[in-house]
């Protein structure tokens, strides 16, 4: 049995808590692995270590910073599929998935490279007469990361690359489902020349957040996760004065006007309702088909499913792999029977394969699905697409205005006006058009609205270098010796 410690200090460190918790595999179902899971004293000692890194590495110059993250690039772009190998080992997503997970991690460290450009303040020569007034921006000092078991390697890396560029120390609490990802990230910064004690990796579960939520060496926390506990880091993560951004879940509606090309918005469906079984936050959940084109859409997509190669990630030939756990298949399996009960029309039924060992779940299609059903209300998060059904655009629109989440949406049309429109009033933190999964590239920054997000600042990009910094703003004048008199008048700007 595989045993995963913490990294601290530059180096595993086992835990001393006693407590453990179980790592499946699973597309086979077994136990391959047992992780420490931290106390409050260990996350304690974890974050002493970060502390005592954080000076000196806020102090190494922007070249110095910057070197360190091209080398880290270096290592990470050349041993991607070792990588995506653990990740699919406790994850399960398919091998290439997981290279594209990594692939999407890296684009936050290339942005996160050029901190020398990122870090720049403004200047204003001659702001009153003699006086210069500069902007500058300068690190938090210790940031904790706290991330899901979905991207066990990009979302540490939305974090990690820009935190540490902009001169922090990063604690990362990664999933306890997938913890070794974070390990093996935590030794590529090693052998990338970062200072030991700026990453560092603590597992753990509730007593390990509440730990970092409340510790108060930790100046900010970057949280992405499901809404209850996104809304739950965000409360309690201000109250003990900590910058906070919260990402949470989602539940994505991807919009079929009548006039979009069938076949692209049936493939575009299906590969953003079943890819990583679902397990996206930014996976479309909901098709709205509008108007006439509901009955070829659902027909189109239904043909697709039987296609859909559904196996081990690691066999090349697998598309689709199994869901994290058996717990997490069951309760997805459960929203299909209470869809089905509430009389929405099962089109396809993913539960015919889930006797298979290992914890797989089929592709399932649900039509004619309604509001109230919990199928459109709750995150699934399994491979189920559920089909609303309404006459007009702007039924569609509202629907996902109401909706509680705003994480994605996407519009399918060829119509650019109404394309426009919909970008202009949909309540969703990014909008794809004619994209269905429409992840924002590494120069801008993800984040969602409502539900989805606690918090104001989005991850990563331009706003991940502002989560991660604060800005200091100097008044400076050099005046001629003997030319000063006291005026205790409010200072002007003449
Ligand atoms: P989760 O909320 O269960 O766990 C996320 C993190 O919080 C983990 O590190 C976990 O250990 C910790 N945690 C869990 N319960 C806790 C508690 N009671 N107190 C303190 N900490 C706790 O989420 P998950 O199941 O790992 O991931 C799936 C969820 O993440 C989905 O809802 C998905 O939509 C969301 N997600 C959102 C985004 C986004 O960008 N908005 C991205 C990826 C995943």
């Amino acid at each position: 049995m595989i045993h995963i410690a913490h990294w601290i200090g530059g180096a595993e460190r086992a835990g001393e808590s006693g407590r453990v918790g179980p790592v499946f595999n699973p597309a086979t179902g077994e136990q391959i692995a047992q992780v420490d899971l931290a106390s409050a004293a260990e996350v304690a000692v974890a974050v002493a270590s970060a502390k005592a890194a954080a000076k000196a590495w806020r102090e190494a110059s922007l070249s110095k910073r910057s070197a360190v993250l091209f080398k880290f690039r270096e290592l990470l772009a050349a041993r991607t599929g070792e990588l995506a190998a653990i990740i699919t080992r406790e994850h399960g997503k398919v091998l290439a998935d997981a290279a594209g997970e990594v692939a999407r991690g890296l684009e936050n460290v290339e942005f996160a490279t050029g901190v020398p450009h990122l870090m720049k303040g403004g200047f204003s020569e001659q702001a009153a007469t003699g006086v210069d007034v500069y902007s500058i921006r300068q690190p938090l000092g210790v940031v904790a990361g706290i991330t899901p078991f979905n991207f066990p390697a990009m979302v540490p890396l939305w974090m990690c690359a820009t935190a540490i560029a902009s001169g922090n120390a990063f604690v990362l609490k990664p999933s306890e489902k997938d913890p070794s990802a974070a390990n093996w990230l935590a030794a590529l910064w090693a052998e990338a020349g970062l200072p030991e004690g700026v990453f560092t990796v603590v597992h753990g579960d509730k007593e390990a957040v509440d730990a970092l939520l409340t510790h108060p060496d930790v100046a900010a926390v970057s949280f992405v996760g499901s809404t209850p506990i996104a809304k739950y880091i965000y409360e309690t993560g201000t109250a003990h004065g900590k910058r906070v951004q919260a990402l949470g879940g989602a539940k994505n509606h991807m919009i079929v006007l009548p006039d979009a090309e069938l076949d692209a918005a049936a493939d575009a469906a299906i590969s953003a309702g079943y890819g990583a079984a679902g397990e996206r936050c930014m996976a479309i959940s909901v098709v709205v088909a509008v108007g006439e084109i509901a009955d070829p859409l659902v027909e189109a997509i239904a043909a697709r499913l039987p296609k859909i190669r559904i196996g081990d990630g690691t066999d090349p030939n697998s598309e689709m792999g199994p869901l994290i756990n058996a717990q997490h298949r069951d309760r997805v399996a459960g929203y299909i029977a209470a869809g089905a009960d509430a009389g929405a029309k099962v089109v396809a039924d993913g539960r015919d394969i889930s006797d298979r060992p290992g914890f797989f779940l089929g592709a399932t299609l649900l039509d004619n699905v309604t509001p109230e059903m919990t199928v459109y209300t709750d995150e699934i998060f399994g491979p189920v697409l559920s089909v609303v059904r309404v006459d007009t655009y702007a039924e569609a629109v509202q629907l996902v205005n109401d909706n509680e989440y705003g994480n994605g949406t996407a519009i399918f049309t060829r119509d650019g006006g109404a394309a426009r429109q919909f970008q202009f009033e949909v309540n969703a933190g990014m909008v794809g058009v004619n994209v269905p999964i429409p992840v924002p590239v590494a120069y801008y920054s993800f984040g969602g609205w409502k539900a989805s997000l606690f918090g104001d600042t989005h991850m990563y990009g331009p706003d991940g270098i502002h989560f991660f910094t604060r800005s200091k703003v100097v008044t400076s004048r050099w005046p001629d010796p003997g030319t000063s008199s006291v005026d205790l008048g409010f200072p002007q700007t003449r």
